[in-house]
């Protein structure tokens, strides 16, 4: 999943995105409102997570431009210590949950969960293409009832095909969803996922593949019956 953190309190930030990033989450930082708003406007994020004392733009008004410009993204506020009517205005401007200050790493992690739960309520918790399964609330993969163990970046490039089974997405659209924006390198970095997807899901009996659909990206298929 792909998350923004917008938070001015560097040390906090940081220990949010280290902890986010080791679970396989790719993570942006904003140190205030504007910046904030503006990733969130234009970068396709699964959550964010946003403080609502912000330089710049205060929680309340990103969420609420967020809202405007018609963002359904999942978002967690972040509220001061016995902000009562806080919390009640962040819920008002169109936060889904809040959290407040301080808090603890496991009860965050637990919030961004529900949230991105609920944020998929679209789609079924666990996604089927062919004999392939993929649990992203418990990041297990199997093929055929057998498990396949992924790095992290591996169960996110396939948690993406397998989301939108069928459809083309091209290298461009899985970087931005599995990269965060702080990544510099090759979008062909994509190839070299994709390869050590197939030969993980080369499984006798696998009933889906993974196609190259050429200039335009890749497809996850389920095998002709
Ligand atoms: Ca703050």
């Amino acid at each position: 999943m792909r998350l923004l953190i917008v938070e001015d309190e560097e040390r906090l930030a940081q220990s949010l995105r280290q902890g986010l990033a080791a679970e396989g989450h790719a993570v942006d930082l904003a140190p205030d409102g504007l910046q904030g708003l503006e990733l969130a406007l234009h970068e396709p994020y699964s959550a964010i997570v946003l403080d609502l004392m912000l330089p710049g733009l205060n929680g309340f008004k990103v969420c609420r431009e967020l809202r405007l410009a018609g963002h359904s993204v999942p978002i967690l506020m972040l509220t001061a210590k016995n902000g009562e009517y806080d919390e009640v205005e962040a819920l008002d401007c169109g936060a889904d949950d809040f959290l407040s200050k301080p808090f603890s790493y496991p009860v965050l992690t637990a919030r961004l969960r529900a949230l991105l739960r609920r944020g998929a309520t679209a789609r079924p918790p666990v996604l089927a293409v062919g004999a392939l399964r993929i649990d992203p609330a418990a990041r297990r993969c199997t093929v055929a009832e057998r498990q396949v163990r992924l790095t992290a970046k591996e169960f996110a490039v396939l948690e993406c095909l397998a989301g939108n089974p069928g459809e083309v997405i091209s290298k461009s659209g899985i970087l931005d969803t599995v990269w965060d924006s702080a990544f510099r390198g090759d979008v062909n970095i994509v190839e070299v996922y994709i390869a050590a997807l197939r030969r993980k899901l080369d499984v006798p009996g696998a009933g889906c593949r993974i196609e190259t659909v050429r200039g335009a990206g890749y497809r996850l298929v389920p095998d002709a019956p």
